[in-house]
């Protein structure tokens, strides 16, 4: 369960913080090369984006391996964690996924009629893949895994997952967002991207949001068997939800090598600096591989993030097994400086 902050604060959109580190933003993006391919394309917002859809579709089929054919466009990630939920959950059925995780596709699932099979983590914050398998049944509409997983930062190991998709996908659709993914120090070693060529019935959900800085532009992309894809656009459509700006911006991004790796860069160096700091003050967080990092805090979870937001720092809190956790976006050196500041403040 996790308190969000506009309980706290209703327009903390408008505030200004002096560190932003509640939504695993990233705050080097987007990169100027981004930036001026966006300008560029102002002009041209008055056609339909369509050939640049189409021209990024065939630049992510390359990069990832696959067909055009696997691709499909999204607003953002969580159009396509949504639309999915609602195409093969619209009769029901259950979802089975780790608690905690990341909960868009769940709670669409859930709002539409459908059940979730909640599935702890293990102990080491990884999937407990055994249990998620004996957790599917008949009515089992889709299978999600998120990794590295929001809000733990954890990671589950890749031959074990890779197994995993292999035979749960028998059963039922295996959706794999993999939102942190670049964060990784070996993404490519990671992803399940490459089961989709295969022909495992295995989707994976990419976004523009984390590392190419891109949050507010809204690019995200799935990749799917041509069978799955179809099923949902079918339904409902990928690309009509860009805008060509966006569009042209992630293609840019894409070439843009250099600022994606300089990115994976500073995002460790914050966490090996956050992490040492709240160590030294006595917090334990959970290894992390993403751009954010969760520990927990003696603190009633509402008033602490109060008392950082007093201080101008917005953090996430969550209630896990009935304890309050508290999770901090990787921002730059002196955003994380600014956090342990108001930490120290308001765990005195
Ligand atoms: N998946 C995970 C695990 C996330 O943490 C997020 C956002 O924080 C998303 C998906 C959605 O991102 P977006 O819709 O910006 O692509």
């Amino acid at each position: 369960k996790e308190s969000t902050l506009w309980e706290i604060n209703p327009l903390y959109n408008e505030v200004k913080m002096k560190a932003r580190l509640l939504a695993n933003e990233n705050p080097f993006g987007p990169s100027a090369q981004v930036q001026k391919a966006i300008s560029d394309a102002i002009s041209s917002g008055n056609r339909y984006g369509h050939g640049d859809a189409a021209y990024l579709i065939s630049m992510l089929a390359e990069k990832e391996g696959v067909k055009p054919e696997n691709i499909m466009l999204g607003p953002g990630s969580t159009d396509l964690l949504e639309k999915t939920a609602i195409v093969l959950c619209k009769n029901g059925g259950n979802v089975v996924s780790a608690d905690p995780s990341y909960m868009s596709l769940v709670n669409t699932a859930k709002a539409i009629g459908g059940e979730w099979k909640p599935v702890p983590l293990k102990p080491d914050h990884s999937h407990d893949l055994q249990e998620m398998d004996a957790a599917i049944d008949s009515d089992t509409k889709l299978i999600y895994v998120c990794n590295p997983n929001n809000p733990m930062g954890a990671i589950t190991e890749a031959k074990q997952l890779e197994n995993f998709c292999k035979t749960a996908s028998k059963k039922a659709p295996v959706f794999i967002d993999e939102a942190y993914l670049e964060f990784m120090d070996d993404p490519e070693a990671n992803t399940m991207a490459p089961l989709v060529a295969q022909g495992h019935d295995v989707m994976i959900a990419r976004t523009f949001s984390k590392i190419h800085g891109m949050a507010g532009l809204r690019v995200g992309y799935l990749v799917a068997t041509e069978e799955r894809i179809n099923s949902i656009t079918s339904m409902v459509r990928g690309t009509m939800g860009l805008c060509v700006t966006s569009l042209k911006g992630a293609i840019a991004s894409i070439q843009d090598k250099e600022f994606v790796d300089s990115c994976r860069k500073w995002n460790k160096e914050s966490r090996e600096f956050t992490s040492e700091k709240i160590r030294g003050m006595g917090f334990k967080e959970v290894p992390s591989h993403t751009s954010f990092m969760i520990f927990p805090i003696a603190h009633e979870g509402k008033s602490f993030a109060k008392k950082m937001m007093d201080q101008g720092v917005g953090i996430r809190v969550y209630s896990i097994a009935d304890s309050p956790w508290c999770r901090v976006s990787m921002g730059t050196m002196d955003e994380m400086k600014t956090f342990i500041d108001a930490l120290k403040t308001a765990t005195a």
